[in-house]
C-alpha cells in the first residue's frame, strides 16, 4: 500500500501549532487521511480500534467498499497484522526523523519545544535515539516541564471536581495522549 501523498502537506510548523506533542499530531493527520483514501485491499486485516475508526469515518463509500471485501473473505482477522498499525508505524519512524533533524538544524526550533511545546513520553523515547547528544537533554527538559504541568492541571481538575463542576476535563485527554501517544498511533 502506497503512503497518501496530501498528508506530507501537513507540515511540521503546522503539527506544532496545535499544542500538543507534534508527532502524534502528524500521525493523527496521516492515519485520518489513510482511513479517508484507503484501498480495500489494504484493509484485509484490521486491529479494534482501526476497524472501529474506518466504521465512523468517511466518506461512506469507502468504509462501504471496505467492509464489504472484509465480510467476502468471510471477515478473517488478525489485529496482530493490521494494514493501517502497519502503516502508521512507517509513517513515525519517518516523522521522528524529520523532526530530530528540524531540531538538530533549527536552535530556535528548540528553544521554542523547551519553552512551550510537548512531546508525549513515546516519541520522546523515540526523539532522544535521533537527536544529537546536546538535545536530548532538551527533549528530557520538554518531557519533565510537560510532567508538572500535568500534574498541576490534574489537581486543578481534582480540585474542580470537589467542587461539583466537570469543566475543564480535556486536561484527562491531554493526560492520555502524554502517556501513551495519540489514539491508535501505538499499540
Ligand atoms: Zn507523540
Ligand atoms: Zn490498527
Amino acid at each position: 500500500m502506497k503512503a497518501v501523498e496530501p498528508v506530507r502537506e501537513f507540515g511540521v510548523a503546522q503539527a506544532l501549532s496545535k499544542g500538543t506533542c507534534p508527532i502524534c499530531a502528524l500521525l493523527r493527520e496521516f492515519q485520518n487521511d489513510l482511513i479517508d483514501t484507503l484501498a480495500p485491499c489494504a484493509a484485509e486485516y484490521l486491529c479494534n480500534f482501526h476497524a472501529w475508526a474506518i466504521a465512523h469515518a468517511t466518506p461512506a463509500t469507502s468504509v462501504v467498499r471496505i467492509f464489504s471485501r472484509l465480510l467476502e473473505s468471510g471477515g478473517a482477522n488478525d489485529w496482530t497484522r493490521c494494514g493501517i498499525c502497519e502503516q502508521v508505524l512507517k509513517e513515525e519512524e519517518l516523522r521522528v526523523h524529520e523532526v530530530a533533524k528540524e531540531l538538530g538544524s533549527r536552535a530556535t526550533l528548540a528553544q521554542w519545544l523547551l519553552r512551550h511545546g510537548s512531546i508525549c513520553l513515546n516519541h520522546a523515547t523515540k526523539l532522544r535515539a535521533f537527536v544529537p547528544d546536546h538535545l536530548q537533554e532538551v527533549v528530557s527538559q520538554i518531557v519533565q516541564r510537560n510532567l508538572s504541568e500535568m500534574k498541576r492541571d490534574l489537581d486543578l481538575y481534582r480540585k474542580q471536581i470537589e467542587h461539583g463542576t466537570k469543566a475543564g476535563g480535556g486536561v484527562l485527554g491531554k493526560i492520555a495522549e502524554f502517556l501513551v501517544s495519540q489514539r491508535g498511533i501505538t499499540h
